[in-house]
């Protein structure tokens, strides 16, 4: 008999549990395995006006939806360069890396930004951004930006009160929120909430490849962008709202040629998330994180290290989750689980403390789209063994913790 050296596992279906890009469902794969429709028929129009409108069901907003080839720096920009020009300051509220990685472009476009910064560990207070556009008596702030949830430190924002805060400041900013991470895990809803602009692409909750952007415009920014045309703005024609929302041609939609295949899967996936129904949709992904937070306090209770990044409930992402053990490193913690096990975990992004080693005591668990228990349950497991391979102090029982507090939510 051949002898085995070394023991490898890893045979069977590989687990994307990084924070997107998520799980493609097979339906979603089968349904883009056909060749391409002709890009001057009628069915490639059907399917985009499809996905615009299942993008603006989900979003709960009477609005447009404008739909780039692009990935989520894409619709960053976008968002940017219709809505501001060179000059004009905008409040960019930060929870995380992402915050920052759109304030960079923010500059580079020459935007005066102002930081309402509040590190990795925690949300934005509302009451803050109330307290800054108080003070703003010139009304010289045209925006409030931030994420909703930042993928990073996997906190949540209160966004619903966001509008709220500006309102009471007597405010005309407009509010402007990146969902990149967040639609089709985490409740939406536009209108009510009062959000301007909504920016969120294919690759995460949406459960198809990266290569959609979307803008959804209320119908208020909508009206602003058919004027804008008297402005003097300079926006690349590319990027430019106003043929996107009012196409002569159907090709003016895309600026091109049409991502035909990413609009047949998209359609596909928001034909799945309108089968299982948007709450039931929140309520799944509540139920995962529940199940992710409930292991991970319990892997590190009894005094071990480990600990989840956002401490209060109600300002974690249940999209994805930030774990990290203070002086441990994850990494190879991570490239086992991964070679054994099949599942690959996040990495830390943006955390650069020594007590953290630069990052690489921090991993993060992607739970948003696709996914159900015995798949969420994989990760956890496959976690709980990679710790024990890799002498990192825990307490044992995580996956059964996550299972009993899934029966508890059912039972409820
Ligand atoms: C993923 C993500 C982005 C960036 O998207 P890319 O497709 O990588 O450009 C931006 N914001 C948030 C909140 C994200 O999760």
């Amino acid at each position: 008999m051949e002898k085995i050296q070394k023991i490898n596992l890893s045979f069977g279906k590989d687990h994307l549990a990084i924070p997107g890009p998520s799980n493609i469902p097979q339906r979603v794969l089968q349904a883009m395995n056909q060749p391409s429709p002709n890009i001057y028929g009628e069915e490639i129009i059907d399917t985009t006006q499809k996905v615009m409108s299942g993008i603006k069901d989900f979003a709960n907003t009477s609005g447009s939806v404008i739909i780039y080839i692009s990935n989520g720096h894409g619709v960053w920009e976008a968002t940017l360069v219709n809505l501001f020009k060179e000059g004009d300051k905008i409040l960019l509220c930060c929870n995380g890396h992402f915050g920052h990685k759109w304030g960079k472009i923010a500059k580079k476009l020459k935007l005066k930004i102002e930081y309402l910064d509040v590190g990795f560990s925690e949300a934005i207070d509302p009451g803050k951004i109330e307290a800054i556009l108080k003070k703003d008596r010139k009304q010289e702030i045209k925006g409030v930006l931030t994420t909703y949830t930042d993928t990073s430190s996997s906190g949540k924002n209160n966004v619903k009160e966001f509008k709220n805060a500006i309102n009471l400041a007597n405010h005309g900013a407009l509010l402007i929120i990146d969902c990149i991470a967040s639609f089709g895990c985490e409740r939406i809803e536009m209108d009510p909430w009062g959000i301007d602009v909504l920016i969120t692409a294919s690759q995460k909750g949406l459960m198809t490849p990266p290569g959609l952007g979307y803008c959804i415009i209320s119908e208020n920014v909508k009206e602003n962008i058919n004027n804008y045309k008297s402005s003097n703005k300079i926006i690349s024609p590319y990027w430019d709202w106003h043929p996107r929302l009012n196409p002569e041609r159907f090709y003016e939609i895309f600026s091109g040629t049409p991502p035909t295949n990413l609009l047949i899967g998209q359609l596909e996936a928001l034909k799945m998330l309108n089968e299982e129904g948007r709450e039931n949709v929140f309520l799944r992904h509540k139920i995962l994180s529940g199940m992710v937070w409930t292991c991970i306090e319990h892997l590190g209770s009894d005094g071990n290290a480990l600990e989840l990044n956002i401490k209060k409930i109600k300002e974690r992402s249940n999209a994805v989750t930030t774990v990290f053990s203070k002086g441990f490193d994850f990494t190879k913690t991570r490239e086992w689980i991964s070679e054994q096990g099949g599942v690959d975990l996040g990495i830390g992004l943006g955390f650069t403390s020594l007590e953290l080693l630069g990052g690489k005591s921090v991993f993060r668990i992607g739970h948003m789209g696709h996914l159900n228990p015995h798949m969420i349950l994989g990760v956890l497991s496959l976690l709980e063994a990679g710790l024990t391979m890799n002498k990192i102090p825990h307490r044992s029982g995580g996956v059964t913790a996550a299972n009993n507090f899934m029966l508890k939510m059912i039972k409820q």
